[in-house]
């Protein structure tokens, strides 16, 4: 679908305002110096894995507020520098942010612009990180209500413990970060005191993927992640997710019709002598299933990682240096900034076109400032190419830190991603298709 020859052009001053683009570089800057702090690669993974651990109870316990309106962001509820790289890095999944403000993490709708100018506010202009006084409220209330030491850095050394929550039976305790089988290693194993099984990543992983499978069978406001429908600017549930729930959950059925448990899984996958999230992915490409084998990576990438937010909030590191070996967190010229909103604009007239097109880094910085405004995100990108075009991290896996892609989701392609058309819901999705193409 063509952009249309009147639509206006995403211009700075109406769009993406320069002062917030050089915000951005800004604080692009920290994280920088962030970063490198924890040059070691060994400590680097630890601490991406504590940053991501963090922004939950940061999302939990500090920004969850019981009434529905959406107040803005106070002055105590300014995140630990980690927590802001973290959420920085989940908001540049825009489409998982959608859905996960909208379902999973209803606080989050009440970032609907990422926090820059209340960072850069409480940063010490010396030292590269927060200033101790300017921060002293956020860091007492952070303190307070997670038990943590509100400095990312300080926390790596003095906080030894996450709480897990045991994925048979539910019990929560505190588990050791270090050690050869602490949760900072892929080896970590525990044993749960109370139920007495052995879990280890996999088996959280499987434990949140069918907690999330009955969930979104009980409750018609769940859906499993990645399966709701952005149609311009607002998000369906409905549209796709029964259906792929439906056929997801027949593939764990025993013959008396009983939903898998846990345990039945671990079981299955020892006996396949392979890991749990393996199983569960052979398992939903049986030849009696409906779902699209090429779809199932998609599907189970929101349970790559053992705990909520995934481990994918982190993989904006390399665009954070590339950014800063430019040279533009020293703040880049008018001229500069012109022609990186020009680049954005091509980069946005191809993506309608090119199935899967790398932008460069200067379209790239507009592209990322935008989707840290969600909502005009997705409204001007609505209005200006017809389609929502997301961003995920190149190389899906634990071990993907890399570069961006562009899936661009066409509404035809997008409403038949998870089910083959042959299926009964073929007919509910030719209707959708019609009903939602731009006239
Ligand atoms: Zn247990």
């Amino acid at each position: 679908m063509p952009r249309s020859p009147t639509a206006p052009k995403i211009r700075s001053q109406s769009n993406i305002p320069q002062s917030y683009v050089r915000d951005h570089l800004r604080v692009l800057g920290t994280f920088f110096q962030l970063i490198q702090a924890n040059a070691d690669e060994q400590l680097l993974d630890e601490f991406f894995q504590r940053s991501t651990y963090r922004l939950q109870l940061w999302v939990e316990k500090i920004i969850s507020t019981s009434d529905e309106e959406q107040k803005p962001l106070q002055d105590r509820e300014l995140p630990p520098l980690d927590v802001a790289l973290a959420l920085h890095s989940l908001m540049l999944s825009p489409r998982r942010y959608f859905e996960d403000s909208m379902v999973r993490f209803k606080q989050l709708k009440r970032i609907n612009e990422y926090p820059l100018s209340m960072i850069l506010a409480a940063l010490d202009v010396n030292k590269m990180g927060y200033d101790e006084v300017k921060c002293h409220l956020a860091a007492e209330y952070w303190r307070t209500r997670t038990g943590f030491a509100f400095d990312a850095i300080e926390s790596m050394r003095v906080d030894t413990t996450r709480s897990v929550q045991c994925p048979f039976c539910g019990k929560t305790e505190d588990i050791l970060w270090n050690g050869a089988r602490g949760f900072a290693q892929a080896a970590f194993e525990h044993k749960c005191p109370k139920c007495h099984e052995l879990f280890t990543h996999d088996t959280l992983r499987a434990g949140k993927f069918l907690q999330a499978v009955n969930q979104a069978k009980k409750d018609r406001g769940y859906c499993l992640p990645n399966t709701s429908i952005i149609l311009g600017a607002h998000l369906d549930v409905q549209a796709r997710c029964p259906a792929i729930v439906d056929e997801v959950s027949g593939c764990f059925e025993n013959s008396d019709g009983q939903f898998h448990s846990l345990k039945d899984l671990a079981m299955s996958a020892a006996t396949a002598r392979g890991d749990m999230m393996t199983y569960i992915a052979k398992k939903l490409t049986l030849p009696d299933s409906a779902l699209r084998p090429e779809s199932i990576p998609l599907l189970l990438r929101a349970f790559e990682h053992s705990y909520p937010f995934t481990q994918d909030v982190t993989t904006a590191r390399w665009f954070i240096e590339d950014v800063y070996r430019q040279g533009w967190a020293g703040g880049p010229s008018d001229e500069d900034l012109d022609m990186a909103y020009d680049q954005y604009n091509d980069f946005l007239e191809r993506s309608v076109t090119v199935k899967r097109r790398d932008p460069q880094w200067r379209d790239d910085l507009i592209w990322h400032t935008h989707q840290l405004m969600p909502d005009r995100y997705r409204a001007d990108i609505a209005s200006y190419i017809h389609v929502f075009l997301d961003h995920l991290p190149r190389g899906e896996g634990s071990d993907g830190y890399g570069e961006d892609i562009v899936i661009v989701t066409a509404m035809a392609s997008f409403v038949n991603t998870c089910i083959d058309p042959p299926n009964t819901s073929s007919q509910k999705e030719g209707h959708l298709v019609k009903a939602v193409s731009p006239t």
